[in-house]
Formats: C-alpha cells, sequence, structure tokens
C-alpha cells in the first residue's frame, strides 16, 4: 500500500493537464514505516520531485528522467533525506494501466503510479509495482490522506 496526502495527488493530476497531450514525469519521496502486517510496510509519499519529460520526440508515449536527476536524488536519498518510493507518469488518452514498456523500464520494488489524462482532464491514479518474477505489475492500493492531516 502507498499513501499519499490529497494535495500531493492533485499535484500530480495538475502537472499531468499541464503537459497534455505529453506524458509527465517525476520522482515519489518520502517515507517507509512498519504496517500492521510486519511483512508489509507502509509507504507513504512526503513531497513530489516533479521533472521535465526528456524523452524528447514521441513524449506523448515514453517518458525519461534524466540520469543527472536521478543521480542527485540517489545521493540525497544515500545521505538520509527521503527514501526514493517511485515514479509518476501520465498517460494522454490512455487507460491508467501500465504499457509493455513500463514494464520492459520497470525496476523491482519501486511505486509506478500512472495518471490517465482522457482529453486534457486527469481521471484515474493507480500504482503498481512489479511481481517477484519480473514479468508482470501488481496493482498498489493507494490511500488518499486529507489533507492538513499530518505533518509536511
Ligand atoms: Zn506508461
Amino acid at each position: 500500500m502507498i499513501q499519499i496526502d490529497a494535495a500531493l495527488a492533485d499535484a500530480i493530476r495538475q502537472h499531468a493537464e499541464r503537459e497534455y497531450p505529453h506524458e509527465c514525469c517525476g520522482v515519489l519521496l518520502g517515507q517507509l514505516s512498519d504496517g500492521p502486517n510486519p511483512l508489509e510496510e507502509i509507504r507513504k509519499v512526503t513531497a513530489l520531485h516533479s521533472v521535465p519529460n526528456s524523452w524528447g520526440e514521441g513524449s506523448e508515449t515514453r517518458y525519461l528522467i534524466a540520469p543527472d536527476t536521478m543521480f542527485e536524488l540517489l545521493t540525497r536519498e544515500r545521505l538520509g533525506e527521503f527514501v526514493i518510493l517511485g515514479f509518476y507518469h501520465s498517460h494522454p488518452d490512455h487507460p491508467a494501466l501500465p504499457s509493455v514498456t513500463d514494464r520492459d523500464w520497470a525496476a523491482p520494488w519501486y511505486t509506478y503510479m500512472i495518471v490517465s489524462v482522457p482529453g486534457g482532464r486527469s481521471a484515474k491514479l493507480s500504482a503498481w509495482q512489479l511481481d517477484e518474477d519480473g514479468q508482470s505489475f501488481i496493482n498498489e492500493t493507494v490511500e488518499l490522506l486529507p489533507a492538513g492531516g499530518s505533518e509536511p
């Protein structure tokens, strides 16, 4: 399960609508804590790092987070600033389901959030993680936290 403040979920939607008909992308930053079931940790998104889509030509159906951006974030993660929980991107005029390309580029453990943007208006927001076999995605529950309900 992944938790995200409603305000941050709205920010993803707004980013997706702004970039339409191109895909938007960004990084989900946050923290991990133990859940009621010790085997299931709770991921909580506390900040977004929105980045330009570096794919270039064809960014209506592809996205790329620049390597230097990832390097900077991985360094900050090692310094203990946050945990990189995963990534988000949009699907302009396509459902919020991971594509074959999404699966091919996915790394284990991370959460991949996808928002569909039919006709320029954001719709469904979903989250996915690679299955243990790395061959398919499993749907991850997204819990929206009410705005102002917790520390920033
Ligand atoms: Zn995708």
